[in-house]
């Protein structure tokens, strides 16, 4: 194994996959994160992302300890899981933890969507070792393989939670999915991702699409961009890309941002985030 740990974006892609020449540079992959340790491997949502990753994991000699940490459970942050082939291994263990406060019962959830007629094999026949465990309900945080991991509620339809990592002095925080632009407690979520060494925030729409989309639980670029820059962050990545934004216009709104806050790029599948 290569020198951990290892930050990966698998898919970078909102609402729905997509393929084709225009969008090969940033991919067509949902989203999918990866934080590989010695101990395990972390995984923020099962989109298409997610299929890629397994691949590389059942080529491994051992597969690691794998812990899912879904963010919420739109489609196109769960479409990949039946794809994702460490759940069929026997030799694997994969853990599936989620916000325990949530309305609905989301294992049964899971259960039900990875199973006939949505899907032809039952989830429970799988056979990996599958746990289904609540994010604990005090503190919100925890530690998992030698990270420390935080969450906040962002705002979205059925809600979405943050994930922030802190490994050997390196933070990251991860907040796909987030209306941002009309989250009146700002200042507590700016807290939340103050001094981080990387903000990975959902920059779906540009300000005029997001003025036809209030509502829908995506953010501007902008608001993204002044975020980082209020938070203190390092480095901002743009992501939860609009499933039709050509790769040409993600540069041009890369190239918007940057004149908000300088260190923004967008994310793309297979980045390896430092
Ligand atoms: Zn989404
Ligand atoms: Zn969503």
């Amino acid at each position: 194994m290569e020198n951990e740990p290892i930050f990966t974006i698998h898919g970078a892609r909102g609402t729905m996959a997509i393929s084709g020449r225009a969008f090969n540079r940033y991919g067509g992959e949902t989203t999918c994160f990866s934080l590989a340790t010695r101990q395990g491997i972390l995984i923020v949502d099962a989109g298409t992302g997610i299929i890629a990753l397994g691949d590389q994991l059942i080529n491994r000699r051992r597969i690691p300890p794998i812990t899912i940490m879904f963010t919420h459970f739109h489609l196109d942050h769960v479409i990949g899981l039946p794809l994702f082939k460490p759940l069929h291994r026997q030799d694997a263990s994969v853990t599936i933890m989620a916000d325990p406060h949530r309305e609905e019962n989301w294992p049964d959830c899971l259960r039900k969507f990875v199973a006939p007629p949505f899907w032809p094999l039952a989830l429970r026949r799988f056979g990996a070792a599958i746990r289904f465990q609540p994010l604990p309900r005090r503190n919100h945080r925890m530690q998992k393989y030698g990270v420390e991991i935080a969450w906040y509620p962002l705002r979205h339809p059925q809600q979405c939670l943050a994930y922030r990592f802190r490994i050997r002095n390196r933070s990251i925080v991860v907040a796909t999915d987030h209306e941002l632009d009309a989250d009146c407690a700002g200042s507590a979520f700016t807290d939340f991702c103050r001094g981080a060494d990387v903000l990975i925030a959902d920059a779906q729409y540009t300000s005029a699409e997001y003025a036809a989309h209030r509502g829908w639980g995506h953010g501007t670029f902008s608001a993204c961009a002044r975020l980082a820059a209020s938070s203190g962050v390092d480095k901002l990545i743009l992501t939860h890309h609009d499933c039709c934004r050509r790769d040409s216009q993600i540069d041009r709104l890369v190239h918007r941002a940057r004149r908000l806050f300088h260190a923004t790029r967008a994310a793309h599948s297979g980045m390896r985030v430092d």
